[in-house]
């Protein structure tokens, strides 16, 4: 029988990249770096520092791990048949909560209302987002409640903004969202769920919910139809919420999302009876925003996992970086995140100032829209980057895969969010005033982006006069692009912005990932995305 040579060549472990972990994702992302300084949130740098570090650390990389591979689990009764409706959760999805908690990463604006809080909590959101998707919802969710709790039911907010903001995960609270049912989603006027008030104040529940994430959440925002019509309620978890069963989902598999049964439970209101949308709204602002920062960090991951491995490994001869066809690939793939990077906190510095508003209504929803539809073809690439040991788990790349398309689904789904853009656009004419002031601010620096805007303004003139809605996800992207290249003309090294404008604006570039038109300036492109 023959015996291995452990000392012959064959069997030696060679030209594979070298784990990245650890890492810090802050110091690493230049983009990153630079818009938290310049949309007024200097002074968390240093926060941004510590969250990169942890989040990049050998111990995060594990629990982010293990809480894929051991999933939750939904008890909906005890050994002698009492209802209990329990999660039971791995240790690790509690040392990563917990790690967004004691950050403020669910609170930070509220809790130290500074110039600039919006800013930082959307890095260190985006940093800690790399240690797993699915733990980022309960987070969001908690953040967004407290602008919609303050803005219609200011006693409700009086009495629980203190443990939802709470950094101590023992004794603090997180909210949940409970909207979706089964016959409808994006069409919350559909709702069948009853609210019937009790004459003191509260209201009874009776009916289910299809998604609800995060079923150990302390309470939740429901919308229900109460007599003067849909209305928003806070319900406390407890006895007459029931969970059904959870989700066997395609991604963030580590979030438990359940169904939900209300029987006879109480809720409290939350603004006018009649005026739940409105009301739950100001919650869904906020997560939005949520999924445009998701996904942007779904964008830089996967670049810095695919420039980390090409430098690491080579093919007929030469380091895969080296390979200009690589090279284009990988430089693509770069611009696309730093223009999501840009955009996303530039979108978040609106949420800071108030004169911003009509900015930020458009904004968000443009941008939710266009990087979140953005990110499953880009995690597809970064991933392919790898060659087969992309599509193998232990590389990670398969996770980002498969959480790639939540973002673009919840909170608005794509053609939700596209028809919402428009109705804005219609509503609130201001923001479009804004946002092409804004696009603007780069007239002059590039002429594909001033032959653009020039075509966006003629197309808008003339959108609403035929078949808009037909025509609204171009119209939308459209207007993306013309924000990301003002950004990237106006902040970004001239080779990223030119390779920009000249791909995504000036019809140079092909359809795929790697067609980049001759000229661009890979090499300076790919030392900023992950400097050596
Ligand atoms: C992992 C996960 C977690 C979730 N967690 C929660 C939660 O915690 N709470 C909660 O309330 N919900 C939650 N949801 C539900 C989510 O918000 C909805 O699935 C989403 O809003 C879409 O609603 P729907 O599934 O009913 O699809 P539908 O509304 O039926 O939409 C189906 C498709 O039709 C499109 N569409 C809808 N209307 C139009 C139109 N007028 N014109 C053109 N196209 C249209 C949509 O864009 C979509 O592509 C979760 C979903 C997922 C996947």
């Amino acid at each position: 029988m023959a015996t291995i040579e452990l000392t012959d060549p064959a069997h030696e472990v060679r030209n594979q990249a070298p784990p990245l972990h650890p890492v810090n994702f802050f110091d690493l992302d230049l983009a990153l770096r630079e818009a938290l300084a310049r949309e007024g949130g200097d002074w968390g740098l240093e926060r941004a520092h510590e969250v990169g570090s942890a989040a990049g650390s050998e111990a995060a990389l594990e629990h982010g791990r293990r809480v894929e591979r051991n999933l939750p689990i939904l008890h909906t009764h005890d050994r002698y048949g009492k209802r209990i409706d329990e999660v039971e959760l791995d240790p690790s999805w509690h040392w990563l909560l917990r790690g967004a908690v004691e950050r403020q990463i669910h609170s930070l604006p509220w809790r130290e209302q500074r110039p600039g809080a919006h800013v930082v909590r959307a890095a260190l959101f985006m940093l800690w987002g790399n240690v797993n998707a699915g733990v980022m919802c309960p987070v969001s969710m908690t953040h967004a409640a407290v602008p919609a709790l303050r803005a219609a039911a200011p006693e409700l907010a009086a009495e629980w903004e203190p443990r939802l903001t709470s950094s101590d995960y023992e004794s603090g609270a997180l909210a949940g969202m409970a909207m979706t049912e089964r016959q409808g989603g994006s069409d919350v006027r559909a709702n069948l769920t009853r609210a019937e008030p009790l004459g003191d104040g509260r209201y009874e529940l009776n009916g289910h919910k299809w998604f609800c994430s995060y079923p150990p959440c302390a309470m939740f925002l429901v919308l229900a139809q109460a007599p003067a019509g849909l209305s928003c309620f806070l319900v406390p978890r407890g006895p007459g919420l029931e969970f059904q069963r959870l989700k066997d989902k395609l991604g963030t598999r580590s979030l438990p999302s359940a169904e939900v049964e209300f029987h006879g439970v109480h809720g409290r209101l939350v603004g006018e009876e009649g005026r739940g949308v409105p009301a739950i709204i100001r919650m869904v602002n906020h997560t939005r925003l949520d999924c445009l920062l998701g996904a942007a960090t779904t964008l830089r991951r996967g670049t810095l996992e695919a420039v980390h491995h090409a430098r690491h490994r080579s093919a007929f001869g030469a380091p895969l970086v080296e390979q200009p066809a690589m090279r284009n690939v990988l430089a693509d793939l770069a611009i696309e995140s730093e223009a999501a990077t840009v955009a996303a906190m530039r979108v978040a510095r609106g949420y800071d100032d108030a004169e911003d508003g009509p900015f930020r209504r458009l904004a968000t929803a443009v941008m939710k829209y266009w990087v979140c539809k953005s990110a499953p073809a880009h995690a597809a690439e970064a991933l392919e980057c790898l060659g087969g040991n992309g599509f193998v788990e232990d590389s990670g790349l398969p996770l980002l895969y498969r959480d790639a398309p939540l973002n673009s689904i919840w909170e608005g789904s794509g053609n939700v969010s596209a028809l919402d853009v428009l109705r804005a656009i219609v509503k609130e004419p201001a923001g479009l005033t804004a946002y092409l002031a804004e696009c603007e601010l780069a007239a002059g620096g590039d002429r594909r982006l001033d032959s653009h805007l020039e075509r966006v303004r003629a197309r808008l003139a003339g959108a609403f006069d035929q078949d808009a809605q037909f025509q609204a996800r171009h119209m939308v992207e459209e207007l993306a692009v013309a924000l990301q290249a003002s950004l990237l003309v106006r902040h970004s090294p001239s080779p990223v912005a030119d390779a920009y404008c000249a791909a995504r604006l000036g019809g140079e570039g092909g359809r795929a990932y790697g067609t980049l038109p001759a000229g661009v300036d890979a090499g300076a492109i790919l030392d900023r995305a992950l400097p050596a």
